[in-house]
């Protein structure tokens, strides 16, 4: 077969690719939901809930999935039916709830979890500097989509008020985290973090700059 000499955009074949993760994505996503007993919503946001201590809004989980408000309610009323989610006054706004997980919710997404799949059977396949490199474009796209409007702040690092990139010399470990007073290294960047605390905008923008400058 003859090489093509005008394939499109390398942009547009990035999204093709992205697009075919997603296919694969989509797919585990109903395997997981399947095993845990919920659908691929109601999975999604026992996913959001998961390390929520405080739990979350549901104007929080709505814009989290990217549905409206009443879809995200008719899901949460699912889930606690099933006595998966329990929900809870809001201590900062007496006349908000909180929607918080229970043990069988946390039994169910870890039943859910424990099932491996062809897409994360691949990404444990990739070579170290690879899955590293791939992490931080990641973390690089997503804040774009946040910077954007396009998706909700995430609990990642680079927006983070406890982080500080490249606070030390050592390649291997050049942040820091002041949540927990220690270096770590690229590979250990988080994307969904528990003790995650949002900086101000201008912080934020001034750590992306660091960052990206490392
Ligand atoms: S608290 Fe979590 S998100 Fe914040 S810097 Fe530490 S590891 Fe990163």
């Amino acid at each position: 077969m003859e090489t093509p000499t005008d394939p499109t955009a390398i942009e547009h074949r990035i999204l093709e690719g992205i697009a075919r993760l997603a296919t694969a994505l989509r797919a585990e996503d109903w395997e997981r939901s399947r095993a845990a007993g919920v659908n691929p919503t109601q999975y999604a946001i026992l996913q959001h809930l998961e390390g929520r201590r405080e739990g979350a809004g549901v104007k929080e989980i709505a814009a989290q999935l990217g549905v409206s408000p009443p879809t995200a309610t008719d899901s949460i009323q699912a889930l606690e039916r099933k006595a998966l989610v329990e929900k809870a006054e809001d201590q900062r706004d007496r006349r908000a709830t909180r929607v918080r997980l229970t043990t069988a919710g946390r039994t169910a997404l870890e039943t859910g979890d424990a099932l491996t799949g062809a897409l994360r059977n691949t990404t444990e396949g990739l070579p170290a500097a690879e899955k590293q490199g791939l992490l931080v474009t990641l973390v690089s796209m997503i804040r774009s989509l946040q910077e954007q409007g396009a998706i909700p702040v995430q609990r990642m690092c680079v927006s983070c008020r406890f982080f500080r990139p490249y606070a030390h010399p050592d390649a291997s470990r050049p942040h820091h985290c002041d949540f927990v007073n220690a270096a770590f290294g690229q590979s250990e960047l988080r994307i969904d973090c528990r003790d995650h605390a949002i900086a101000d905008p201008a912080s934020r923008a001034a750590t992306w700059k660091v960052f990206e400058r490392g």
